[in-house]
């Protein structure tokens, strides 16, 4: 028996070092190098969460603990009379670390215990051929390569375009909080900031990802080219964050601010989407889609790199349980997987509308009770609890009866 992975993502590489921990012959086909993807500039800024983490340390591929680029909780902030602003641990630590550095480790670990990576840029053909010649043949190609083979599952892809617009980035300038912590600023009718203090090559820097709803004030800056005007595209971005960031802006050195390096900079939008699971290739032999190449979320509650490995895991399970795979092996892949990617989706898509009323009421509640904001935070790490929470206003409502009567709201740490 053997599989072949196409792609070396998270999702690829979770999946095939938990086949290869079971002793399933695996093969992975990945289009870039370590070296490359070293190389290359940023496609992401991710969080891990403590359930992820908790699948590296069934890996052991758990190499970075270091406090300062682990993520202890968030801070959210909101506009308004009063402004909404509090703090939510984490009971399991999140960790950031850029995945230029991350995916090579990982690709690492790999092939040092044994593992074939071959560098393969597929393409339907060559995935077809690659069916000959495995099992099975999952592709994690993530969402911008051979999706062709998986159609859009239109029942399930609410949008039709990007619902925000991305400019990400590493930058110098913005200082450490006491405790290392999402700072997370919604900006209603604009978008959102997000920053977190990330690992990256030379040490920790901050990760700024700036989500703007198109036409809005922060689109602006996906349409600057930092290279042709680094000052023009740093004053940009502070004179927005002053207006729209405030608590952000107020951690910054402008002196110091800036892309840690000129390549650190990510701009664009993601159609949110999710694909069929599977499908038959021409041979007559079935093929699976795992990570971004089936479910691309929008990154606005950083989910996708966690579900790209839970669903790894998943899959690894039913494939460790053994052939035929086939059309039954497929559905039966799928289901399990979509019954914990359902509520991740559609959370992360709710969370590009305006918020209900039930959202406005836990997320006020959060900022008084500080019961309430560690537990609303702690879900960040477990999405099916946070969607029974948020996805309508009876579970809003029981959730919050939990906690009995509004208590008194704890001290922020800095
Ligand atoms: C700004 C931003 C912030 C984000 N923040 C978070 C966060 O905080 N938390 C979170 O969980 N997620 C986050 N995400 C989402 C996350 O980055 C993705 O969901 C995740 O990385 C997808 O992993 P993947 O392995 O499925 O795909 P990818 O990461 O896209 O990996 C696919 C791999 O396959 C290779 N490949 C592609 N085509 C081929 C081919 N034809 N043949 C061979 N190889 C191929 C690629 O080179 C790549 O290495 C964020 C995304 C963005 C853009």
């Amino acid at each position: 028996m053997s599989v072949g992975v196409v792609g070396a993502g998270i999702s690829g590489l979770h999946l095939a070092l938990r086949l290869q921990q079971a002793g399933v012959p695996v093969t992975l086909y990945a289009e870039r190098s370590a070296e490359e993807i070293a190389d290359g500039r940023p496609q992401n800024l991710v969080v891990r969460f403590g359930h992820t983490r908790e699948r590296e340390r069934a890996l052991d591929v758990e190499h970075w603990t270091a406090p300062e680029h682990s993520m202890f909780g968030a801070h959210v902030f909101a506009p308004g009379e009063p402004p909404l602003r509090f703090f939510g641990a984490l009971s399991e630590p999140g960790s950031a670390v850029d995945f230029r550095i991350y995916l090579p480790r990982l690709m690492a670990d790999f092939e040092e215990r044994g593992g074939a990576v071959d560098p393969v840029v597929a393409d339907v053909e060559s995935v077809v051929e690659l069916a000959e010649r495995h099992d099975l043949v999952v592709v994690a190609s993530g969402r911008r390569s051979i999706t062709d083979l998986f159609p859009r599952d239109a029942s399930r892809s609410p949008f039709g375009e990007p619902q925000r617009i991305l400019t990400a980035g590493l930058y110098h300038g913005i200082a450490p909080m006491e405790t290392t912590a999402l700072h997370f600023n919604l900006c209603p009718g604009v978008g959102e900031v997000f920053s977190i203090r990330m690992l990256t090559f030379g040490g920790p820097v901050h990760g700024m990802n700036i989500e703007a709803i198109p036409g809005g004030p922060l689109e602006a800056l996906v349409h600057m080219d930092y290279q042709a005007d680094p000052a023009g595209f740093e004053r940009a971005v502070l004179t927005l964050l002053a207006e729209h960031a405030p608590a952000l802006r107020e951690r910054i050195d402008e002196r110091e601010f800036g892309p840690a390096r000129p390549v650190d900079l990510l701009q664009g939008g993601i159609t949110p989407t999710v694909r069929a699971g599977w499908t038959v290739l021409p041979n007559g032999k079935y093929c699976m889609a795992v990570g971004d190449a089936w479910i691309t979320n929008d990154p606005v509650a950083g989910q996708g790199a966690n579900l790209g490995s839970h669903s790894a895991f998943t899959l690894a399970d039913e494939i460790i349980a053994g052939p035929p795979y086939d059309e039954a092996f497929c559905r039966r892949a799928e289901q399990r997987r979509w019954e914990y990617a359902r509520p991740v989706t559609e959370w992360s898509n709710a969370f590009l509308l305006p918020p209900p009323p039930h959202a406005l009421e836990v997320l006020g509640r959060a900022g008084a009770d500080q019961r309430i904001a560690d537990a609303f935070i702690d879900n960040f790490n477990d999405p099916p609890a946070m969607w029974r929470v948020l996805g309508s206003p009876e579970g809003a409502a029981a959730w919050l009866a939990t906690f009995g009567q509004p208590a008194s709201s704890v001290g922020a740490p800095g």
